[in-house]
């Protein structure tokens, strides 16, 4: 488990992280996500001990790193965003390598070749490092990041630089991963944290401005009274009828999606659900739902609406205080 408290970090003027609190349970994958320059490094450097906070703790599986940085260094398996290979050696001396250098005690040649077959690098394993492609050089650093089997994964941008193929490698391994670690990614996209992780915490400026799941997130946002309808019946005449429905404000046809059958944008007064009743009155009709879904935001959009633009600034103080407040209530309570 990773538990992070009030952490702070100034380089001299500058606050880079401003307050943050966390916790990433066992078995969790944790998105960190926030634009460049958010403080996303900054907060990963501290947890694997790199750099100390200028306030506030963190604890690694109930290890200060602060105080007690070496216990806490070896429950961490760390894969920075470029990973520190020497490209001279083989797959092979670099393991051994990093295996003497975590003084790890475990059996070298069986551990080794259980690492190099999960990450799948067990054909390459006598190839030196500077013939692998990208995602192979990649997995590499994964697997350094396993010597010795620590619990906690940290993983700063692992799919940088990839093409698509061992992105889908990459995560399908570290959703693999996720199981049996607990893991923390940071990233500045969207899709690979919802595509990985179980839990999303947004930073923005140096604070969290949303800690949820990558659901509960987009749910949050979500405009339920505005649907995106693609009904099977005559336009013009599905217009008038959806019109008559209690609460509705606008219909629009939006786009003919095949012959006879086209989307809809509907929108209801606000805290309005017409999904049944938008159902009976097609079916008395004999017009068809083909298709039905609220014009949720995409994890994208509320990205933006967390981290971008004049309009939100209010939402995101409200945001940091709600936080705020609750970490202040799970303390009290713990
Ligand atoms: P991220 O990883 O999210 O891109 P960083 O943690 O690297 O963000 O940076 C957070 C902020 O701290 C940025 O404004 C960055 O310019 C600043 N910063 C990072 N490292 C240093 C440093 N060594 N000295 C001064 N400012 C720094």
């Amino acid at each position: 488990m990773i538990e992070v408290k009030n952490l702070v970090k100034s380089y001299g003027d500058k606050l880079a992280v401003a307050g943050i609190s966390f916790k990433a349970q066992d078995g969790e994958i944790l998105g960190f996500l926030g634009p460049n320059g958010a403080g996303k490094s900054t907060t990963m450097n501290i947890l694997t001990g790199y750099l100390s906070s200028t306030s506030g703790e963190a604890y690694i599986n109930g290890h200060d790193i602060l105080e007690d940085p070496i216990a806490a260094k070896k429950e961490i398996g760390y894969l920075p965003e470029f990973p520190p290979l020497y490209l001279d050696m083989t797959v092979k001396e670099y393991l051994y390598f990093v295996y003497e250098l975590r003084g790890c005690t475990l059996p070298r040649n069986t551990h080794l070749k259980e690492i190099c077959e999960l990450v799948k690098i067990d054909n390459v394993y006598d190839r030196r490092i500077n013939n692998l492609s990208k995602g192979y050089k990649q997995r590499v650093g994964l697997a350094q990041a396993l010597v010795g089997n620590p619990n906690v994964l940290i993983l700063d941008e692992p799919t940088v630089g990839l093409d698509p193929k061992q992105i889908i490698e990459i995560r399908t391994l570290i959703k693999k991963l996720g199981k049996n670690h607990t893991v923390i990614l940071s990233s500045h996209i969207l899709s690979e944290v919802q595509a990985v992780c179980d839990r999303i915490v947004v930073i923005n400026q140096g604070k969290i401005v949303a800690d949820d799941t990558a659901d509960n997130l987009s749910r949050e946002l979500t405009a339920d009274h505005k649907l995106i309808a693609r009904i099977d019946g005559p336009k013009d005449e599905v217009i008038k009828l959806v019109q008559t429905i209690p609460g509705v404000v606008s219909v629009v046809a939006d786009l003919q999606r095949e012959r006879g059958v086209w989307e809809y944008n509907i929108e209801a007064i606000e805290g309005t659900d017409i999904r049944r009743e938008l159902n009976r009155r097609l079916m008395s009709r004999n017009w068809y739902i083909l298709g039905l879904r609220s014009s949720e935001l995409s994890l994208e959009d509320i990205f933006l609406k967390l981290t971008m633009g004049e309009s939100v600034t209010e939402f995101l103080a409200d945001k940091a205080d709600d936080l705020e407040e609750r970490y202040k209530e799970e303390g009290d309570n713990s």
